[in-house]
């Protein structure tokens, strides 16, 4: 007998990014689905989303917008970013492009406007119900009960379900259900970076205009910290910094004065300085956070309870790809539920075993990436792999993707599959550089087959 009847109640716990999606996805299945979220509605109350102002989105993420038919509201609240717009000590900039293929771009998104838009999206199906307000304590995932509390009243109740899915984020409620019952065999690590971010802002032009390019992810690369910044709709930029709480000459730690904070952008990012006069203010307004990696397993307990996004694995912003893998669990998940399997055990089990891989992939590759960022991208061998890259994409559309090409805009194979082709490759690309056995100037078609045969080497020897 299939246990999985439409009538079936589903809870999900957290309205987040990937709850309010999940919600409308299981919304639009049939499912009567109920959703708990601790904050009060972000599209009637004057919050912050939570971390991060906006975000990259990409073909991954939005894959999942297809998915509920929603790619065109969503494209609207964008602004593509063509590429990396580098910043150096000096104020040179020079833009370097995601992909070279032109249809290949990044988007910065507003956290609170996406979130908000799934939210409506998932309250017209009558089936689905979003209570705001009500934070969830622990989760007995023995009985398939939710322990909440409303934040007005202060009230302790229970909720019952079929079966409960947790999408409460990196500090997810049901994660530490598992983890503190000692019932069953649950893994758990969770890593923190050396370094923390903070946010700023470049505010509008006085007429709304953009105080630098718009269509970029700007970033300035100081190897051992870096500052980045998104554009938003209304021509301000959410601006990032990260870096260390306690090394380097500046850090979180003894960035304790007006006087000392000037003295740090004027000698590190000086035309950003120059574009933001709210400096001060932002930097002793705003928290500092950390920035972690969460894995764990299993996701889920029998066929009772689900850890989903951020909750299952939290990563480091680095590559832009934690919205979009949380978004990208949805699709996968509705995958399975395509393949009508016998109960929800079943179904846990089967996309926990196909999914797990690729997030775990993508926990190291935005690792990876942070070193890249803050680093690499400013080193001359790097800047020439990237422009041989490019050159590829450009020539050979068909046959030649990038590791950040396969990650960001190749949402039909896996992150495992992007990380294990795209690490042969740069490889390849950087040990044929460094040992003279190609350069930039070599004609395309050679430096193609080239780089193939040695790509394919590389993947047989690992
Ligand atoms: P969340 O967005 O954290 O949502 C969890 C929800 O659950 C929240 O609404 C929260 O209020 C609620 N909740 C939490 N606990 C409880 C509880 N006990 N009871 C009830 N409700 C609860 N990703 C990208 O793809 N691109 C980027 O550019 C990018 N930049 C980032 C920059 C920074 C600085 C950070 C920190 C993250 C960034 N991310 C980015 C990652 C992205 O923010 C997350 O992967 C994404 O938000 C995960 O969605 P989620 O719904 O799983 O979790």
């Amino acid at each position: 007998q299939n246990t999985m009847k439409k009538q079936e109640n589903i809870l999900i716990i957290g309205a987040g990014l990937c709850g309010s999606l999940l919600a409308l996805r299981l919304g639009q299945r049939g499912y009567n689905v109920t959703v708990y979220e601790m904050r009060p509605d972000l599209r009637t109350t004057d919050i912050s989303a939570g971390r991060s102002i906006n975000l990259a989105f990409s073909d991954r993420g939005n894959k999942a917008m297809k998915l509920v038919g929603i790619e065109d509201k969503v494209k609207a609240l964008c602004i593509p970013m063509n590429g990396r717009m580098i910043h150096d000590k000096e104020g040179n900039t020079f833009l370097s492009n995601y992909s070279g293929r032109d249809y290949e771009y990044i988007n910065s998104i507003s956290r609170g406007e996406l979130n908000g838009l799934l939210l409506t999206e998932a309250e017209k199906h009558d089936n689905v119900t979003i209570h705001f307000n009500k934070k969830c304590n622990s989760v007995d995932f023995e009985k398939t009960t939710a322990l909440f509390q409303d934040y007005n009243s202060k009230e302790e109740f229970i909720e019952d379900a079929d079966c409960i899915i947790a999408a409460d984020g990196a500090g997810s409620a049901l994660r530490k259900s598992y983890y503190l019952s000692h019932k069953f065999l649950f893994s758990f690590s969770q890593e923190y970076l050396s370094h923390g971010y903070k946010e700023l802002t470049f505010l509008p032009k006085e007429d709304g205009g953009y105080k630098t390019y718009k269509n970029a992810l700007h970033i300035w690369p100081r190897s051992s910290f870096m500052l980045i910044a998104l554009p938003n709709l209304d021509g301000s930029f959410t601006v990032t910094l990260f870096l260390s709480y306690n090394e380097g000459e500046y850090n979180f730690n003894n960035l304790t004065t007006p006087e000392i904070v000037t003295e740090f952008f004027q000698k590190e990012f000086p035309d950003a300085l120059e574009i933001m006069p709210n400096l001060v203010d932002d930097f002793f307004e705003n928290p500092t956070a950390a920035l972690g990696t969460v894995k764990c397993s299993p996701w889920h307990y029998k066929g009772n309870t689900l850890l989903m996004g951020d909750s299952a694995h939290a990563i480091v912003p680095f590559y832009g790809q934690g919205m979009n893998a949380s978004f990208e669990d949805v699709v996968e998940f509705d995958k399975v539920l395509d393949q009508n399997l016998d109960n929800w055990e079943a179904t846990f089990e089967a996309y926990e075993k196909n999914r797990k891989k690729d997030t775990d992939a993508i926990a190291d590759l935005a690792i990876d990436n942070f070193h890249e960022m803050k680093g690499h991208v400013a080193n001359p061998i790097f800047q020439e792999k990237r422009k041989i890259e490019m050159a590829l994409e450009k020539e050979f559309p068909n046959q030649y993707s990038s590791k950040y090409s396969l990650v960001t805009f190749n949402e039909n194979i896996g992150y495992r599959e992007a990380m294990l082709k795209g690490r042969a490759q740069d490889k390849a690309i950087l040990n044929m550089l460094t040992d003279n056995i190609m350069s930039s100037d070599d004609d395309l078609k050679d430096i193609l087959d080239k780089v193939n045969v040695e790509t394919e080497a590389i993947l047989e020897d690992d």
